[in-house]
């Protein structure tokens, strides 16, 4: 039988990739790009449109040569991307009319403001399922035409397009053929209505946005136009923004089934099914990957700022560790702590807190506590943030989470693994294949070009490790009222 081939494009806030996998989910080939940040002003950050497209050429170029795989081996391409990053680009000649404004900028806070005083809270919330935030694409959009010279012309003519990063890419690898992009995104952008489905007229007046310069939405997996490869028509049928894509390749298309990936930050997901539900917590309400003749499910979204940046934090200014991965020995290599906690509330607190104003903080120490300790209580502190929005999420949905499938560059440490599962009181499941964005949504492509059915992707899906929670239910207990005391000390609203 002909092996049958699906590539993912991985675009991320640091880096480009491309991504082949054969029909059994197996990595076949895989380049990278680093990706250059720019840093205009304080808080203001940005990435060059046209750099992302090039690195996502050359790393595709790559992949295929390196692996020696032919293009008509190809089934069909899965694009995932930085969610929330918005590009504005001139549809007559393809080029961009500014950077691209990169999620975590915070140029756009005042136009937030501004929404707020129009009284559109209540709106924004039970409509886009999002908080009033810089973080999605909308205020940056407006910004884009409200500061580049003649873009409100050129809008009023109908000559600009705007995408996110999924979008840009497509519309540049299809020749301008195709301007779209997929119900994951479109929900990240705060001008998409949720409910209906489609770009909301209300917001959009409010942000003074022209529906004209708007991709059409598709479901996620679905044919989004084709690349055209050495004269062979590769099609692209899958789209998802990174973390739903990621819920996408943990299985998690049923509802009950949440994930979280701990990177940088912890991204944390449940699947609610067809039930939209609308948080009291704080968290967001979000669309997760759609397919072609199926109702649109949604999820409950909640972020933790510091999660490997806390690690990170002991490496590079605490120089408590020399690597990451360090921390794992060191964890075990000391008994359980006794009330002491580490609060990285370094950027604020998120998600169910939501506090602005807090800052890191330590408790408990006595003059037992030494660099282990410190660094156990950093690593714990991931633990007892994902449980916050675990119970808000629980709390929320009136659901009760029994497993959490994890990913990201953290969920390597099995010591945090254990205490993960320990706190949670649930079991713990780590796959085998650690690209899990990238494959969620080669997974997309594949359904689409009938690789796949999405009831493979738990064949396919192989575990790793699966945690058993081992700890004594009166210590689970005390641990998380100590965390709760420790967070109630920290918060300053
Ligand atoms: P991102 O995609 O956000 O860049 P990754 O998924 O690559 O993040 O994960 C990297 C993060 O995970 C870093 O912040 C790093 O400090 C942390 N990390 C990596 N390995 C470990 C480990 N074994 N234990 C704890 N933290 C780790």
């Amino acid at each position: 039988m002909k092996q049958k081939y699906v590539i993912a494009f991985d675009q991320g806030t640091t880096s480009t990739r491309s991504i082949i996998f054969d029909n059994k989910g197996k990595v076949v080939a895989i380049s990278q790009k680093e990706l250059t940040q720019h840093y205009p002003q304080s808080g203001w950050v940005e990435h060059d449109p046209e750099e992302i497209y090039k690195d996502q050429l050359e790393t595709f170029n790559n992949v295929l040569t390196e692996s020696g795989i032919s293009p008509e081996e190809v089934e069909g391409i899965g694009i995932t991307n930085q969610r929330e990053t918005t590009v504005v680009w001139n549809k007559e000649t393809g080029n961009p009319i500014h950077n691209a404004i990169v999620w975590l900028d915070k140029r756009t806070i005042d136009i937030c403001k501004d929404l707020e005083e129009k009284g559109l809270t209540n709106y924004v919330r039970k409509n886009t399922g999002l908080v009033i935030d810089s973080y999605f694409s909308g205020t940056k959009l407006k910004w884009i035409l409200d500061n580049v010279e003649g873009a409100r012309e050129l809008a009023k003519k109908d000559k600009l397009c705007f995408g996110t990063i999924d979008s840009w890419l497509i519309y540049k690898f299809t020749n301008g053929k195709r301007h779209v992009t997929d119900h994951t995104n479109a929900s990240r952008t705060m001008i998409f209505n949720i409910k209906t489905l489609s770009w909301d007229k209300k917001l959009l007046k409010a942000l003074d946005i022209p529906a004209s310069i708007l991709p059409e939405v598709q479901p996620s997996s679905s044919d989004f136009g084709a690349i055209e490869y050495k004269g062979v028509k590769i099609p692209i049928y899958g789209v998802a923004g990174d973390q739903q894509a990621s819920l996408f390749g943990q299985g998690g298309f049923e509802a009950g089934v949440a994930k979280n990936t701990y990177g940088t930050g912890c991204f944390i997901l449940l699947n609610t099914g067809e039930k939209r539900v609308k948080s009291k917590k704080g968290l967001l309400t979000t669309l997760i990957c759609s397919l072609e003749n199926e109702p649109v499910n949604y999820a409950l979204e909640g972020s933790v700022f510091a999660g490997g940046a806390s690690i990170q934090w002991l490496r590079d200014k605490m120089k408590l560790i020399d690597k990451a991965s360090e921390t794992e020995t060191i964890c075990e290599s000391i008994p359980p702590l006794k009330n002491v906690y580490v609060v990285p509330a370094f950027a604020g607190l998120g998600a169910p807190h939501w506090d602005g104003e807090a800052r890191g903080s330590v408790y408990g120490m006595t003059l037992d506590t030494g660099r282990e300790e410190l660094i156990k209580a950093t690593v714990n502190a991931l633990a007892y943030q994902t449980k916050d929005v675990m119970r808000a999420m629980e709390k929320d949905s009136g659901e009760n989470i029994f497993t959490l499938k994890v990913d990201g560059g953290a969920s390597a440490n099995n010591y945090l693994m254990q205490f993960q599962s320990d706190l949670l009181n649930i079991e713990v499941d780590r796959p085998k294949m650690i690209e899990v964005t990238a494959f969620g949504a080669a997974l997309l492509a594949g359904i689409k070009a009938g690789v796949w059915s999405k009831y493979d992707i738990n064949d396919i899906r192989q575990v790793d490790t699966i945690f058993f929670p081992k700890m004594d239910e009166d210590l689970r207990k005390s641990n998380y009222k100590g965390w709760k005391k420790a967070i109630k000390r920290t918060k300053r609203n």
